[in-house]
């Protein structure tokens, strides 16, 4: 069956802009279904990196003369085009960080330390990357507070239900991801910070996967931090985005110490920067940081809705074509769902498939895709994860699927 994908694209000069498609692996074409990983990167991206160092590297903020005041100038750019990429009310509540993880861990240690106390519960969903998990059973465990997972269904969904069943007047910080890495559920975040700040609760939206495949305006969603990464969305590695509203961000300690977040350092007393200033310390990422306003323009300038529009298109198709494959279970059938396919095969190690599939030159991941509870709920070790984007194809997921049933046929 043929989908009809959005006219919009012009999905030939799309993969044009991306240098890395256009090769061999294996000795067949590059088939990349690896996009909630991470994403490829168009050539105004790299070409961005390489122009910052080599015509104007130089650090930023301190120096006065002219390449550091074009490295600040472009370092500041980008914060002003993620304010409006995120519908931020202020450019200052745009806070450059590593990335999700980076993002999460400066809430948890900086928010979490100053503000919970014993018995205080933190509530996050059973579908959470590592990094939505991990940092928050730290700073439980360093506080004595209590953490509070809000179950999944057999679809792959939450329950406003089960939400207000979990939040209550005990309940401190909620942190909920809006679009799932391993099941591709989007997760009604603005419902969910309705309920969390009926109980005085602030919340925490994960975004590492939502920014390239969801519209995110978090004046909207009302969340009280966003956070995101560069690498999912067309941008460079090792740079990212915490959001946080000027008046919670402005009530927390600093993450770290060091040069730039100080307002003046004495050995007696030392006071503390405006934000963001005040959350980025040290020498940043700069280059990264630099070129990630080429993918954030490169999205704008394709427009959400239409790379939306498209990636559900391949999306739909390619439930419809593995559903032919006998034995296929699918994880994450949500109604409200991104552009990634999770699923195993009876008698098939979703490792020996993706090796078989690297063969063809087809670039899926396997495994428990950093979200272990949720495997464990399902009973099993991990999945079969095909994550479209952009650039990807109808042509290339049935290659994908013809390449699936030879491998299962195998394995019969
Ligand atoms: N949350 C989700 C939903 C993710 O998919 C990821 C990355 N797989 C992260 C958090 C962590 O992102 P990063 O590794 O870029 O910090």
């Amino acid at each position: 069956m043929s989908v009809a994908l959005a006219s919009n694209i012009d999905i030939n000069s799309i993969r044009k802009d991306f240098p890395i498609l256009d090769q061999k692996v294996n000795g067949k074409p590059l088939i990349y279904f690896d996009n909630a990983a991470t994403t490829q990167k168009p050539k105004s991206v790299i070409e961005a990196l390489s122009e910052y160092y080599s015509s104007y590297n130089a650090n930023i903020h301190r120096g006065l003369h002219t390449l550091a005041e074009k490295a600040t100038t472009a370092f500041e750019d980008t914060r002003k085009v993620f304010q409006k990429f995120i519908n931020a009310n202020e450019v200052e509540e745009v806070i450059f960080t590593k990335g999700t993880t980076d993002s999460i861990n400066l809430v948890a240690n900086a928010y979490g330390r100053k503000f919970l106390e014993k018995g205080d519960e933190i509530v996050i969903t059973a579908m959470e990357h590592h990094s939505n998990i991990v940092p928050w059973q730290m700073i439980a465990e360093e506080k004595g507070a209590v953490l509070k997972i809000i179950p999944v269904n057999k679809k792959g969904e939450i329950s406003l239900d089960d939400v207000k069943a979990t939040v209550n007047k005990n309940t401190k910080i909620v942190s909920v991801v809006y679009a799932s890495n391993s099941l591709g559920t989007v997760n009604p975040v603005k419902e969910i910070a309705k309920i969390a700040h009926d109980h005085d609760a602030v919340m925490l939206v994960d975004g590492a996967q939502a920014s390239s495949h969801c519209i995110v305006d978090v004046q909207d969603l009302d969340c009280d931090f966003y956070a995101t990464s560069g690498h999912k969305m067309y941008g460079p590695t090792g740079c990212g985005i915490l959001y946080g509203k000027r008046a919670i961000l402005e009530e927390m300690n600093p993450y770290q110490g060091g040069g730039e977040m100080i307002n003046n350092v004495s050995f007696e007393k030392t006071t503390y920067n405006d934000i963001p200033y005040k959350f980025e310390a040290g020498t940043p990422n700069i280059a990264d940081v630099v070129a990630l306003k080429k993918a954030a323009e490169y999205i704008n300038n394709i427009g959400k809705d239409n790379i939306m529009a498209h990636e559900k298109a391949l999306t739909a198709h390619a439930h419809e074509r593995l559903s032919e494959i006998p034995g296929i279970n699918f994880y994450g059938t949500a109604d409200d769902k991104v552009s990634v396919v999770s699923f195993t095969i009876d008698n098939v190690h979703p490792y020996d498939a993706g090796l078989m599939l690297d063969a063809k030159g087809i670039a899926v991941r396997t495994g428990h895709h950093c979200t272990q509870p949720l495997m464990e709920h399902f009973g099993i070790d991990g999945t079969i994860r095909a994550s479209f984007s952009v650039y990807n194809t109808i042509d290339e997921i049935d290659f994908f699927v013809d390449s699936l049933k030879d491998i299962v046929a195998k394995f019969s």
